[in-house]
């Protein structure tokens, strides 16, 4: 692959593997070829040899986009006026930004007082009408599954099955970088789209003989929304992990098939890891994700404990949005900035570390 190729956006970097567009209907911002991180000193503390897949460097900061520049060419070439979602926020954030680039109406559904902040912002600037409801993701998406069944617009959540030929391109990447496939793939599970793509696009990998031997995927939950890890939908999921804050997997039976056909499996961890390892990754490594991706970390972490992952695997982490999305909890999480006059010897008791 060549470098060059990295900046076309995903459809024509894969177009020999992907359904076909026209040139005029390809809706891109240039999303996916993202960074394919090693990370030893983190890999040290959960005791494996870890890269992270920095999925918060696409144009919106998510993933959604790679299922985004499917979905919304697809609504393109089928002259589609208006695009719905339901979202915990990088969906909307990533509808909003596709639909204006392709010059298409956007509506978004979120559950009022839990979409982080970057977020919201996102969706409203780029012109979608926003629309909170009181209620959760699964209550959104039941509404807007209404709409687009009995109205000419399109449903762009990974119902649509465009979302997740986009998504697979993922693993191509990893295999692309690394050379071989990991041995453990591991990632936040809501509605269990992504890790479905993941698998897709390992099987299709198997399929064309990149690789000879598939990946174990594992799935991590926030504990308070663990549907995958309990085997039963959560009423009132509840955890800061809000972009997996969701209670009734639109996915379960593919995300349930990936981690079993791949010898794989779930894992959950409570909010307490989670920021724990938020915290870990970018003090660490350098890399700041959100909450939500990083309870792909503490996920590993507890597959550890439980002798799932052994020590020394070789795993792919997804940091599947950027931690700019939720300022709000980055900021709660860390010391206050040092209020001093502006003064020399005030600046030079913190620089030398003398008590004032
Ligand atoms: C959407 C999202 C997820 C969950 O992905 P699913 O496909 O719903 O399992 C995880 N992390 C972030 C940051 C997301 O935006």
């Amino acid at each position: 692959m060549s470098a060059s190729n990295r900046t076309l956006g995903l459809i024509r970097r894969y177009r020999d593997r992907l359904p076909a567009f026209d040139d005029a209907n390809i809706v891109s911002i240039g999303e996916g070829s993202t960074p394919l991180i090693h990370a030893p000193r983190l890999g040290d503390r959960l005791g494996v040899n870890l890269y992270l897949k920095y999925e918060g460097l696409n144009p919106t900061g998510s993933f959604k986009d790679r299922g985004m520049t499917t979905a919304l060419s697809a609504a393109k070439q089928d002259g589609a006026q208006a695009v719905i979602c339901a979202s915990t926020g990088n969906t909307s954030a990533s509808a909003a930004a596709y639909a204006a680039r392709a010059g298409i109406r956007c509506v978004v559904v979120i559950p009022g007082g839990k979409v982080a902040l970057g977020k919201l912002a996102q969706a409203q600037i780029a012109g979608a009408s926003v629309v909170q409801i009181d209620g959760s993701f699964d209550d959104a998406l039941r509404m807007v599954r209404v709409m687009s069944e009995e109205h000419p617009i399109t449903l762009v959540n990974n119902l649509n099955p465009y979302r997740l030929e986009g998504q697979k391109t993922a693993a191509w990447e990893i295999i692309d970088d690394l050379g071989h496939q990991p041995e453990w793939m591991c990632l936040p599970v809501g509605n269990g789209g992504n890790i479905t793509a993941y698998w897709r696009g390992y099987n299709e990998s198997l399929q064309r003989g990149d690789i000879s031997v598939l990946p174990r995927m594992l799935g991590a939950q926030a504990e308070g929304s663990a549907a995958m890890v309990r085997g039963e939908d959560v009423l009132q999921p509840e955890t800061i992990a809000t972009a997996i804050r969701i209670g009734a997997p639109v996915r379960r039976e593919e995300a349930g098939a990936a981690a079993r056909d791949s010898n794989g499996g779930f894992a959950a961890a409570n909010d307490r890891e989670i920021l724990d390892w938020f915290g870990h990754v970018v003090r660490d490594e350098g890399v700041f994700c959100e909450p939500s991706s990083a309870a792909s970390l503490a996920g590993l972490a507890n597959a550890r404990r439980d002798g799932l992952v052994a020590e020394g695997a070789e795993v792919v982490c997804v940091l599947t949005g950027n931690g700019l999305k939720d300022p709000d909890t980055a900021i709660s999480e860390s010391a206050p900035p040092i209020t001093i006059p502006a003064e020399r010897d005030a600046l030079e008791r913190i620089v030398l570390g003398t008590p004032a």
